[in-house]
């Protein structure tokens, strides 16, 4: 980290606080950051003092983003990163947040290599070197397992430091073969439930794409952790050992 940027962040550190009112307000309304001990909640206020004041978060469509709104989505993204630190986060500055969903013109290539311009409406989106983009509708309706603030965010962590178009390169610590193998044998387990029609657990989003299975997983890896864990004791040992958190631990 340069000088400049850590005598920065020392004085957003000392200058700055969040509203206690509003940091209770924000924090009873995502029950996964019940368990949080004390020190940890202490340095996730930290950190999301140094998201706030490092990262651009601009409303879209005439939305204005309240204290609040700035507040959840900053708290719901440094969650994954409190035992990382922000420097994940690095290389991009922006988070755009639309009223509700919002509508992606893309040009997609079908296996006859015909292209075809798709127009879908999204919830979230995450651009290598880019913004996070995000609906707030689509926020609000955060629940256990579903969480598209984490998720998008999660893209972003896979975009950090190595890994493929398909998984997060493994963290140093981490047995890297074990870690793509629990990936790929998990995605393959859960891409066969969902192919065999019964209803999942997980939202069956996750077979789009490896990447989105990780995303997925990510998401109820820190909302609905304990049934991960029992679920999937494998994958959620794994994704512990990544994200240097044990949050079905706190739960
Ligand atoms: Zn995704």
């Amino acid at each position: 980290m340069g000088f400049f940027r850590d005598w920065r962040r020392r004085r957003v550190l000392k200058g700055g606080r969040i509203d206690d009112a509003l940091w209770s307000k924000v924090a009873s309304s995502l029950s996964f950051l019940r368990g949080l001990s004390a020190e940890d909640t202490k340095r996730l206020r930290n950190l999301v003092l140094l998201f706030l004041s490092e990262k651009e978060m601009h409303g879209a469509r005439g939305l204005v983003l309240a204290d609040e709104v700035r507040l959840s989505i900053a708290v719901q993204a440094c969650l994954p990163i409190l035992n990382l630190g922000l420097g994940v986060y690095d290389g991009w500055v922006g988070v755009v947040v639309y009223p509700g969903e919002f509508r992606v013109r893309k040009e997609e290539i079908d296996e006859n290599g015909v292209v075809h311009a798709v127009d879908e409406g999204l919830a979230g989106e995450a651009w290598p070197g880019g913004p996070v983009i995000l609906s707030w509708e689509d926020v609000g309706l955060a629940e256990r397992g579903y969480n598209v603030v984490i998720h998008e965010f999660a893209h972003k962590i896979h975009m950090d430091g190595g890994g493929d178009a398909d998984y997060p390169a493994a963290r140093s610590g981490m047995d890297p073969v074990k870690w793509r193998e629990t990936l790929e044998a998990s995605y393959e387990r859960f891409c066969a439930e969902v192919d065999s029609g019964r209803p999942t657990f997980i939202d069956p989003y996750a077979a789009e794409h490896p990447a989105e299975f990780f995303a997925v997983m990510s998401e109820a890896f820190f909302t609905e952790s304990a049934v991960l864990a029992r679920d999937w004791p494998g994958l959620y040992a794994q994704l512990a050992l990544f994200y240097r958190q044990d949050p079905a631990e706190r739960s």
